[in-house]
């Protein structure tokens, strides 16, 4: 693992490696939880390579925290123990941080877990194709977050067969002419604020209804991409 993942880790936490995927986790955390959150993590790449493609040289580690301090600290950003972070990804390797199960029992729940799994699993996808490196609190070379998680989102509900909720956003952004403040959708728990769940669903009708209206079956899309961000910058 390199120094740029290890400066997120607190060190008393201990290592457990599953072939290509380094679980770190509190000591106090149950072997038991550590073993299905691999799994559900493994079944989530599995789903997602079935679409798309994935390197297998590629370094994944996930960091499982029992205490929503911890994690806080190990990352210097506000949380909540629903929350999923990537810290850092870069085109080789990436840290995922989430909360044990115990913590949020939320996390116990294996189609929730997948389906988290996966937003992520895209969003280090756009990190590759895009060729950047995903730190948090640095924004430089980055997509705007309302792109990064619009992209996320509808990637994964794609190779999780939840085309509802892509049909739903998209005919709600044909029928809705709604003034965005689209930077301001996400606060610094990375996740929609609730007053602008609407702009969110808005702006997910908005990006899925351009990826198929350019019918971009993979991150390549350039052309969109700048035409999505011009038309809010
Ligand atoms: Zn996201």
């Amino acid at each position: 693992m390199s120094s740029k993942l290890s400066k997120y880790l607190p060190c008393s936490y201990v290592k457990k490696q599953f072939e290509k995927i380094a679980f770190f986790h509190s000591k106090w955390i149950n072997a038991n939880e550590i073993d299905k959150l691999h799994l559900w993590f493994f079944k989530a790449l599995g789903y997602f390579k079935k679409v798309y493609s994935f390197n297998d040289d590629y370094e994944i580690s996930i960091c499982v925290f029992d205490s929503v301090n911890d994690a806080q600290e190990a990352i210097n950003r506000r949380l909540s123990e629903t929350a999923l972070v990537i810290p850092y990804a870069d085109e080789q390797e990436a840290l995922i941080i989430c909360f044990s199960p115990a913590l949020n029992t939320k996390n116990n729940d294996q189609n929730r877990m997948i389906r988290q799994f996966l937003h992520e699993i895209c969003h280090i996808a756009t990190s590759i194709e895009k060729g950047y490196t995903r730190e948090l609190g640095n924004k430089e070379n980055c997509l705007p977050t309302w792109l990064d998680e619009a992209i996320a989102e509808y990637y994964s509900s794609i190779v999780f067969d939840n085309t509802n909720k892509i049909n739903d956003s998209i005919e709600y952004y044909k029928i809705n002419d709604i003034p965005l403040d689209v930077d301001n959708l996400f606060d610094s728990y990375l996740t929609p604020k609730i007053k602008d769940i609407n702009e969110y669903k808005y702006v997910l009708g908005m990006v899925s209804y351009y990826i198929r209206q350019n019918n971009v079956s993979v991150w390549k899309f350039e052309k969109t991409i700048n035409e999505l961000i011009r038309k809010f910058t």
